[in-house]
């Protein structure tokens, strides 16, 4: 029989996307001994459309990681959101757009760099348990033929939306995923892609109520894809997703301008996702949950980055402050977790999945966006709503549409999208990410870390 061989750590956490990586550093940067496991050796690729949006900056931000992690990559000043009849509205704020393989490979360096074991190629396969209290986890590892084993004072799973890890660990309420989405890279010419210098989120009617998107990366690459709701809109089966992306190819002009002048990088790739903070526990003693293992991907719009950080952040704040204050009191960390996380995101949640319910009306989104013109109620909402400042439910409710409609401007002509003949490329980094933004210490939901200057 092969015995594991264990190992011991303060803290063990399962799963090196943003949320593990980010729960890592700033456990790390508050002295606290992490080490961090992943099925996979990295650099690894992930299905994600590969948009930063304002959370994910923030968060990077507050890691003290911006510079470090933006460098390579596209700055945006605007994301345009169409309605399914096409009509765009423009949302200013702090965008940028980084393939997944470069973002997880950065941060996981950070991680390194700042003193975190890292464990690749290995796949969690259950609890290290005592009582119903985990004390880390059991691992095989690709390569080794004996059964590894690390034992930890608490022990956070941030292994995405995969349905196995939360079920080895008894944390799964439900399988099905909230939403599917795929991607697909595109290589353009400069001459080409000079012309599409904004993020496009569109519900396109042709693959309602589902959403697709059109995202630049660094080096003329492009991101398309599509996403569709398993639930909630009236939707009761998944269709084929390679259809729907060539549905949406087909209907959504800056996609398929994009596809007829691109070449295609590699075979599209999808993934599940698992939205809204639900499917599964946040704690159990001993255990946290981070990420989209938590549901943190938002409803409606399918991003994730920011919000699987975010919790990891939280998570870290409690265990830090369990450690440290609690008389070493673990129990206490999970509670305070999920408690701080819902408090600040709860109303978010409701709102984006509000915002998905009212896609099943694609003639009342189209009469919304028609009256979104810049610096109308409407245009206003949506930024506060990407950039959490206020709640979504001021735009997506019976108020909000009479205020639509009372404090409406013309939408953006449709050939706006066309860059001048002398642009050159997006705006330079110092327009768009001044020196320091000051966010850790100003937003009262964001937590701040020792040894961040
Ligand atoms: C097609 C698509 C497009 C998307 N587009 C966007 C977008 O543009 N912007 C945005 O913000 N969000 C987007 N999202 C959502 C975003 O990808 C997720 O919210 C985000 O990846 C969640 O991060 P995470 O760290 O929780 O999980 P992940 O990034 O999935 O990381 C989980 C990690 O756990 C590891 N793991 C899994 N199982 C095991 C195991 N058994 N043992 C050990 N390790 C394991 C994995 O290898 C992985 O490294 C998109 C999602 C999809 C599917």
């Amino acid at each position: 029989m092969n015995l594991p061989a264990c190992t011991d750590t303060e803290v063990l956490i399962i799963g090196a996307g943003p949320a593990g990586s980010a729960t890592a550093i700033a456990l790390r940067q508050a002295g606290v001994d992490v080490t961090l496991a992943d099925r996979h050796d990295f650099p690894r690729d992930k299905a994600c459309g590969d948009a930063l949006m304002p959370d994910t900056l923030r968060a990077l931000e507050c890691l003290g990681l911006g510079d470090r992690v933006l460098e390579p990559a596209l700055l945006a000043e605007s994301m345009r959101v169409h309605a399914p009849d096409g009509t765009a509205v423009d949302v200013p704020g702090n965008f940028a757009c980084l393939p997944r393989r470069k973002l997880d490979q950065s941060l996981l360096e950070a991680a390194r760099d700042a003193g975190v074991r890292f464990l690749p190629r290995h796949r969690v396969r259950g609890p290290i348990q005592s009582g119903d209290h985990v004390g880390g986890a059991r691992f095989s590892v690709a390569g080794v033929a004996s059964p590894q084993c690390v034992g930890a004072r608490l022990t956070v799973l941030a292994t995405g939306a995969a349905v196995e890890p939360l079920q080895a660990f008894q944390l799964l309420l439900r399988r099905t995923p909230s939403a599917l989405a795929l991607r697909a890279y595109y290589k353009v010419p400069h001459s080409i892609a000079r012309t599409h210098r904004h993020l496009k989120l569109s519900y396109d009617a042709a693959i309602c109520p589902g959403y697709g998107w059109s995202f630049p990366g660094p080096d003329n690459v492009f991101n398309i894809g599509v996403g569709i709701f398993s639930q909630g809109a009236g939707r009761s089966a998944i269709p084929n997703l390679r259809g729907v992306w060539d549905t949406f190819i087909r209907s959504f002009p800056p996609a398929r301008e994009i596809v007829s002048r691109g070449r295609p990088l590699a075979p599209p790739r999808g993934a599940p996702l698992r939205c809204n903070l639900e499917g599964a526990q946040l704690h159990r003693p001993g255990l946290l949950v981070v990420g989209e293992a938590a549901g943190t991907t938002f409803p409606f719009s399918g991003e994730g980055i920011g919000k699987a950080m975010e919790s990891g952040l939280s998570a870290a704040q409690a265990i830090i402050k369990a450690l440290r204050d609690d008389g070493s009191r673990t129990d206490t960390a999970g509670t305070r977790y999920e408690a701080d996380f819902r408090a600040l995101h709860a109303a978010r949640y409701r709102g984006y999945r509000r915002a998905q319910s009212w896609l099943a009306w694609p003639a009342m989104c189209n009469l919304i966006a028609r009256r979104a013109g810049p610096g109308s109620f409407a245009s206003q909402r949506l930024e506060d709503m990407i950039q959490e400042r206020g709640d979504p439910g001021d735009l997506f409710s019976i108020p909000g549409l009479c205020r639509t409609f009372l404090e409406s401007r013309p939408p953006v002509p449709p050939d706006a999208d066309r860059a001048p003949a002398s642009e050159t490329g997006p705006p330079p980094r110092s327009a768009i990410f001044p020196q320091r933004w000051g966010f850790c210490d100003s937003r009262r939901d964001l937590p701040v870390f020792d040894g961040v200057s």
